[in-house]
């Protein structure tokens, strides 16, 4: 069933920098409403499972180093086609790839330290949101 919310992260890189309440004024100005949200900091297990589909990947003994370097902003974000629409908003993985005016293309750094999470189905949202929030913190 298709949902009309998704899963987002500030990562430590806007956070360290500054961006987040840059980024949240575009997220709101972009008609999501903030439906849960909070400062936390990934444990090295959290991030492990957070990104178990990668365990495989070359990049991830330093995408599990890097999110889990400082507080990261999580939220829930509602709108009409929340998760294509806010994957839209970001842009894409690598910031030199990704669109004019998006979140990533002005705050991304590198592919890895890319400023922002953004789930990539309702089913992973779904999860996503469960993994950071318990039910009585999502209004
Ligand atoms: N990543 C990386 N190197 C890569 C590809 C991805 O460090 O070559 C990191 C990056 O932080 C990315 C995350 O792993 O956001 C998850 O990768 P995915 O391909 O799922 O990209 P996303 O869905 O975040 O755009």
């Amino acid at each position: 069933m298709a949902t009309n919310r998704t899963f987002t992260m500030l990562k430590p890189d806007a956070v360290e920098k500054g961006h987040i309440g840059a980024i949240l004024e575009q997220i709101n100005a972009s008609g999501f409403r903030i439906v849960a949200m909070k400062l936390t900091q990934m444990t090295k297990n959290d991030a492990e499972t957070f990104y178990a589909v990668h365990k495989e990947r070359p990049f991830f003994g330093e995408l599990v180093e890097f999110m889990t370097r400082g507080p990261i902003v999580a939220a829930i974000l509602e709108k009409e086609n929340a998760v294509e629409d806010f994957r839209t908003l970001i842009g894409a993985t690598n910031p030199e790839e990704a669109a004019e005016g998006t979140i990533r293309k002005k705050y991304a750094s590198s592919v890895g330290e890319n400023a922002v999470h953004g789930s990539d189905s309702d089913e992973n949202a779904e999860i996503e949101s469960s993994f950071h929030f318990a039910g009585r913190e999502m209004f």
